[in-house]
């Protein structure tokens, strides 16, 4: 196994692009994440960069000399004058996950809330609240339970208002037992998949 597939595995992204498939970043962000993040790719991503386009991969550089990660000066070179990626199906891992995002903790990953990741959040409490409905606790419990999973709701919602001005977002921490559960929730909903396999470019 290469390493991206090992990495991917480790950080459930099969899960992720199982939820990412029914959601479509909205026209007036104007791929916000694109032109201000912070992004970090892989040594062998960078290569793939810049086998694609040479020119526009000059735009990427090694983080410090011995370092594996290589950063992408924003906004991204690759990025298409319409704001869609222009590499779309060779995006490196970093971009393919946003707006989840890789923690240091091993059993869970992060989610921020800018446009798409707040409605995954609020869709994710909601998913919450309805299973502790439903599960055999005393009802004081569910409703305080499912009270802090309206302030959750609430607190992510101020978060989003004004993201574009913020450097830094409050992110919410997923286990993968539950982003796995998530996921198959998702699907089993049978929406529309607005992102599978479709090139937005
Ligand atoms: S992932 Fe979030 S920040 Fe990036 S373009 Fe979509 S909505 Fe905007
Ligand atoms: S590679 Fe694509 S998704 Fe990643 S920052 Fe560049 S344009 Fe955005």
């Amino acid at each position: 196994m290469d390493m991206r597939e090992a990495v991917k595995k480790a950080i459930h992204y099969g899960a992720i692009q199982g939820i990412l498939q029914y959601y479509i970043c909205p026209e007036e962000c104007e791929a916000h994440c694109c032109k201000h993040g912070q992004i970090h790719i892989f040594e062998e991503e960078y290569r793939i960069f810049s086998l694609i386009d040479p020119q526009k991969a000059k735009r990427i550089q090694s983080e410090m000399p011995a370092s594996p990660l290589y950063r992408i000066e924003t906004p991204c070179s690759f990025l298409k004058p319409h704001n869609r990626c222009g590499v779309y199906y060779e995006r490196p891992i970093v971009c393919g996950l946003y707006p989840f995002k890789v923690n240091t903790s091993g059993n869970s990953i992060g989610l921020q809330p800018c446009p798409v990741g707040f409605l995954i959040i609020r869709e994710f409490a909601l998913w919450m609240i309805s299973n502790i409905s439903k599960a055999g606790i005393s009802d004081e419990e569910k409703t305080r339970v499912i009270a802090q999973w309206e302030n959750t709701i609430e607190s992510y919602a101020e978060e989003l208002s004004g993201f574009h001005m913020k450097n830094t977002l409050k992110e919410i921490q997923i286990p993968f037992d539950e982003l796995e559960m998530f996921a198959m929730y998702m699907a089993s909903k049978d929406l529309p998949r607005i992102n599978s396999g479709v090139d937005l470019g």
